[in-house]
């Protein structure tokens, strides 16, 4: 997804519009990048709504460090519920609903409810699993965007089926790393090596353990390129004889790390 003044300045417009109508804004983060995930202005528009976060891909990260996150969040922000979240999993939607329907001080028959969030962190799994298999649409009501479309839930809370696309921030250049290993901003070929080389330099500090076991090497005191050879020769990935395949190697990691193969990962710490 590319991102230029026109499109965000659109998507401030659509979400502040589209929040007029809603109760309960659901934010949706990247467990394993919690604050590169985030973009912090969603607060200007939060501040009298209540408020949900998700760690969304719990079962990704880190346990130990997705708690310290919990306290963080907790801690430095205004956030009325923080959840570790794992879309797939029935019993974390069970809980979630619950929570969404503790914040209904009013007593409203029905909460309004929208999903936001920045591109690939799972906004479209966590409306899916509110929404279930009864995917009733309800139909546009007056003072909506046109084309928008009300989704009634099988807990009774009525989910705007399309989600509050956020822009990630990119003016700090990690963070346009780390969106990158999330796949949340595209990289072209050449730049994947970049973009797996320092993600590697991390797994190493941080996971090294995880990196024996997965690729059956050794790390011992290998440098950066050493290690990124072990891997190619452990898989075999060869340009031609005594060449690693330094592309496909990339991909892999970058692959592996996505798909949760490497272990549980978080890359950033409070
Ligand atoms: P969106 O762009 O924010 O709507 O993200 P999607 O809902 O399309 O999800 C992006 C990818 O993350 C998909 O491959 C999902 O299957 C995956 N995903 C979403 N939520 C979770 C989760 O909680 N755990 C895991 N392991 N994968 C998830």
């Amino acid at each position: 997804i590319q991102w230029y003044p026109g499109h965000m300045a659109k998507a401030n417009r659509e979400i502040k519009e589209k929040l007029k109508l809603i109760d309960v804004v659901i934010e949706v983060v990247d467990a394993r990048l919690p604050l590169s995930s985030k973009n912090p202005e969603i607060n200007q528009y939060t501040w009298n709504k209540q408020h949900i976060l998700l760690l969304n891909k719990a079962d990704l990260a880190d346990p130990d460090v997705s708690q310290d996150w919990i306290d963080w969040f907790k801690k430095n922000t205004d956030i009325q519920e923080i959840m570790l979240y794992d879309a797939f999993d029935r019993r974390h939607k069970t809980e979630l609903v619950k929570q969404i329907q503790r914040l209904n001080v009013k007593n409203k028959a029905q909460l309004k409810c929208m999903i936001c969030g920045i591109p690939n962190v799972g906004k479209s799994t966590v409306i899916n699993s509110l929404i279930g298999k009864k995917k009733t649409q309800v139909g546009n009501k007056p003072g909506v965007t046109k084309g928008q479309q009300w989704l009634s839930t099988p807990d009774k809370l009525m989910l705007l089926d399309t989600p509050g696309i956020l822009w990630p921030k990119f003016e700090d250049p990690l963070v346009g790393l780390h969106l990158a290993w999330l796949g949340s901003i595209k990289d072209t070929i050449y730049e994947k090596e970049n973009i797996a080389a320092d993600l590697l330099k991390y797994l190493v500090a941080y996971y090294p353990d995880e990196l024996e076991v997965l690729y059956k090497i050794t790390l011992d005191d290998k440098n950066l390129p050493e290690v990124f050879d072990a891997i190619a020769k452990s898989r075999g990935l060869l340009l031609r004889a005594g060449e690693y395949d330094y592309t496909r190697t990339s991909v892999l990691l970058l692959n592996d790390f996505k798909n949760g193969r490497i272990g549980r990962i978080t890359l950033e710490r409070p």
